[in-house]
């Protein structure tokens, strides 16, 4: 006989739980759509992999990603939202009917979904890369960079991330090297100033990473290549990529519109995607700003689009 499985009817799911999955919590919970909420894999998201957050509306004296994301966290549990531990890994969404299954197993039903599953770090594709991540090579300066202490490492990358990593692993390292590929830095000019000003990080403008070298120990050195001719060699035992993110879309691409990035498209200045009661919040609509700011803001806005789709059933 076929065993039957119980598919739970909730009325508000959300699916993710950076600053615009909790945020979009606290906003449905005082509207009384009792949302549940799926963390994901990452629990508060990308900002817990970050150090300081100084540029959020709040907090004069910063605040560490981490401690933020748990904030928020309390107060859309203080409200009322169900947050619950679980990866989603398949998702049936139409006009009429909205299915997710959470870590291959638990059926949910939902009347509304709010997809707010972030953006994951981009990796350069090196197979030598692949084959040292984990024994060198990491994506998260704040996770790893306490095991090379009094090293010497790199990051790669000339954004806000890859400067901020580079500073945060002067203060553990002995030297940092940032790679750019070009010949100049596209992160804000604050972080510009520290960086260039911190004695114990050297740039190399115009250097790209053709190969990570290493043995049973883990990573040794890289492969660079200057100015598009000449091989340098430099010895790390760390590399750290920090160069951008990727919408974390898979199991939506059956469903939702995405943009030729792999970014859900959404109506307007709102949250609407292209399925009726579906909304989209956070980095994974958000080719442009992705900010902790902007997307917790996009949290909001999903919530109150929710509320209306809703109220007009
Ligand atoms: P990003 O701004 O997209 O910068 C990515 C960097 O990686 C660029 O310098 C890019 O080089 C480089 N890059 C991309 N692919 C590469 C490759 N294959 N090889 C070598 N280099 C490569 O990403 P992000 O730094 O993660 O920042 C994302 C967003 O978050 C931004 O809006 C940023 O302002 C924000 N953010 C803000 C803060 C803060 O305010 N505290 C902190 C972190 C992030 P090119 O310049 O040559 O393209």
């Amino acid at each position: 006989m076929k065993q039957q499985t119980d598919t739970e009817k909730v009325t508000c799911l959300i699916i993710g739980s950076g600053p615009a999955g909790y945020t979009a919590a606290i906003y449905a919970s005082r509207a009384n759509l009792h949302p549940v909420l799926y963390e994901g894999m990452q629990t508060g998201g990308q900002l817990t992999t970050t150090n300081e957050v100084e540029n959020f509306p709040g907090y004069p004296n910063g605040v560490s990603g981490t401690e933020m994301m748990e904030d928020i966290r309390k107060q859309a549990l203080k409200f009322g939202a169900d947050i619950r531990e679980g990866n989603v890994t398949s998702v049936v969404l139409t006009d009429s009917v909205k299915k997710v299954v959470v870590d291959g197993k638990k059926e949910i039903e939902a009347q509304a979904v709010i997809i707010a599953t972030g953006a994951s770090a981009r990796y350069l594709g090196l197979e030598s890369e692949r084959k040292f991540r984990g024994m060198g090579v990491s994506a998260c300066a704040v996770c790893d960079g306490f095991f090379y202490r009094k090293q010497t490492v790199a990051v790669v990358g000339g954004g806000d991330t890859a400067v901020g990593d580079a500073l945060y692993l002067a203060g553990i390292a002995n030297k940092v090297y940032l790679i750019v590929r070009k010949n100049y830095l596209r992160a804000s000019k604050v972080l510009q100033e520290r960086v260039k000003n911190t004695p114990n990080i050297e740039i190399l403008f115009e250097h790209v990473t053709k190969e990570v070298l290493g043995d049973d120990s883990g990573v040794t050195g890289l492969l660079l290549e200057k100015q598009g001719k000449e091989s340098v060699q430099i010895d790390v035992t760390g590399l750290f990529l920090a160069i951008g993110h990727q919408p974390n879309t898979a199991i939506f691409k059956d469903f939702i519109s995405l943009d030729e990035n792999g970014y859900i498209v959404t109506e307007g200045k709102g949250s609407q995607t292209n399925v009726k009661g579906v909304f989209a919040c956070g980095d994974v609509q958000d080719p442009i700003y992705r900010q902790a700011i902007t997307a917790a803001a996009s949290g909001c806005k999903a919530a109150l689009d929710t509320e209306r789709y809703l109220q007009s059933l």
